[in-house]
């Protein structure tokens, strides 16, 4: 029920104290928290004031399973009393961590057999950049230390994750990135081997994309795309890094994104969906090959791991996690109800001259918006932030991109139903009377 007195209280506290992730301080000091959720059930949120919305973004495309999953509560319960943490530095490992990288090793594709843990995305592709870095310097060419990424890409904040991301904003945000990232036209191959050409492929690490581009607009890469890259990577001796932060454990329709495509990168990196967001946790699976020259090779320290790498609880709460999609089907799910979500948008599509391109694969979607779709004009000031503010209002959390795009992007968990896609799609459809 209602407790206007702690709303209250809590809003005064959270502008006073809580510097939020990702959010604009100015906003937040006028108008305090839109929401503070107190409790989750399946796709279904429920803030401190009783409203109940539809987490149409699996929060941070990260809640693959739903909310309010006791099995994984009971499993961190247990885990937690009898070892909540032990270091996994050197020689010292526990079995979930060891469970849990065979049962990655068995789901990822191809030869990507070995797992390097960390606690989310940015460290996973930090960790992806750092380690190709040194692999090189091992295999005698260190002069192999650029990173090349696309355009329109989001890898995450730390610093090596800032500087490969090729959303310019966050790169001028921090006023300087790392050396030796380079940037290249996302939307064709052939960008990238001209890169290559013009850099000299004998000083070239690695390059990273993610197979749906997500903070960057819900881009699903061009047809051939990732299987053109995997060629030129082979034909320059560059390691193909693929983060499947987003796109891993069911959410494009397959276990992987890769999937779609048939290629197996040297590295992927993964977080989010690993634990549907019921533990902190993220990772590298590194390819066989790469794995054994770094036996072979690696004579000294391996001078990179964070604290949690490996934590026991984080890893016994993914083991279940995985569990659960296999055991409910909610990749198959993810792909029939994509195409559901798919059949939506082109019906938004069809009813407002403001919806122009929509696409999905899987539970990963987004619609474009703009001023006239007959004749492509956008608005000068993107329309989906009023959009998404106006479907809170109504019950569905979604969120926007605009940078270049003005573009509604959308996730929901992976166990979401056919009736609960057209409600969706219903608050869409009265949001977009309301404000056209
Ligand atoms: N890579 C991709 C594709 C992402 O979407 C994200 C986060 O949204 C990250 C990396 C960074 O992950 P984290 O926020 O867990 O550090």
């Amino acid at each position: 029920l209602k407790d206007v007195k702690v709303d209250k209280e809590l809003m005064e506290l959270d502008k006073k104290h809580f510097i939020h992730p990702t959010s604009s301080i100015a906003q937040q000091q006028a108008n305090g928290p839109s929401f503070i959720f107190t409790e989750g059930k399946g796709i279904y949120l429920t803030d401190i004031t009783g409203k109940q919305v539809i987490d149409g973004m699996s929060s941070l495309w990260n809640v693959n399973i739903g909310h309010g999953r006791e099995e994984l509560a009971q499993v961190a319960q247990e885990q937690m009393s009898k070892l909540a943490f032990s270091s996994c530095f050197g020689t010292i490992s526990n079995e979930p961590a060891i469970r849990l990288a065979s049962k990655l090793a068995s789901i990822a594709p191809g030869d990507l057999n070995a797992v390097f843990f960390t606690s989310g995305g940015s460290e996973s592709n930090d960790t992806a950049f750092k380690l190709a870095r040194h692999y090189w310097v091992l295999k005698g060419q260190p002069n192999r230390q650029k990173i090349i990424s696309r355009t329109q890409s989001y890898h995450g904040v730390a610093m090596g994750a800032t500087s490969a991301t090729g959303l310019k904003p966050f790169r001028d945000f921090t006023n300087s990135i790392i050396p030796d990232f380079y940037h290249v036209d996302g939307t064709s191959s052939e960008a990238l081997r001209e890169a290559i050409e013009q850099e000299g492929p004998e000083t070239i690490a690695a390059f990273i994309t993610e197979p749906v581009q997500g903070a960057g607009g819900v881009n699903i890469a061009p047809e051939g795309y990732l299987q053109e890259v995997r060629k030129i990577c082979d034909e320059y001796g560059i390691l193909m890094i693929v983060d499947e932060v987003i796109t891993g454990f069911g959410r494009t329709g397959t276990m992987f994104g890769v999937n779609h495509y048939g290629v197996v990168p040297d590295m992927m990196c993964f977080a989010k969906g690993v634990s549907s967001g019921y533990a902190q946790l993220g990772g590298v699976l590194f390819s066989e090959k790469i794995f054994d020259d770094l036996k072979e090779l690696s004579k000294g320290t391996l001078l990179h791991g964070y604290t949690y790498s490996g934590h026991p609880t984080a890893c016994s709460v993914a083991l279940k996690n995985i569990e659960i999609i296999e055991r409910e089907n909610l990749v198959e799910n993810a792909k029939l109800m994509g195409e559901e979500l798919l059949k939506g948008f082109k019906y938004l599509q069809s009813n407002h001259r403001i919806v122009g391109d929509v696409r999905a694969l899987g539970l990963i979607g987004g619609i474009e918006i703009v001023k006239d779709k007959l004749t492509g004009e956008s608005f000068e000031t993107p329309l989906s932030p009023k959009l998404a503010e106006e479907a809170a209002k109504r019950g569905l959390i979604i969120r926007t991109v605009t940078f270049d795009q003005d573009t509604l992007v959308f996730a929901p968990p992976l166990v979401i139903n056919k009736a609960e896609i057209e409600r969706m799609i219903d608050i869409l459809d009265e949001t977009m009377i309301a404000v056209e």
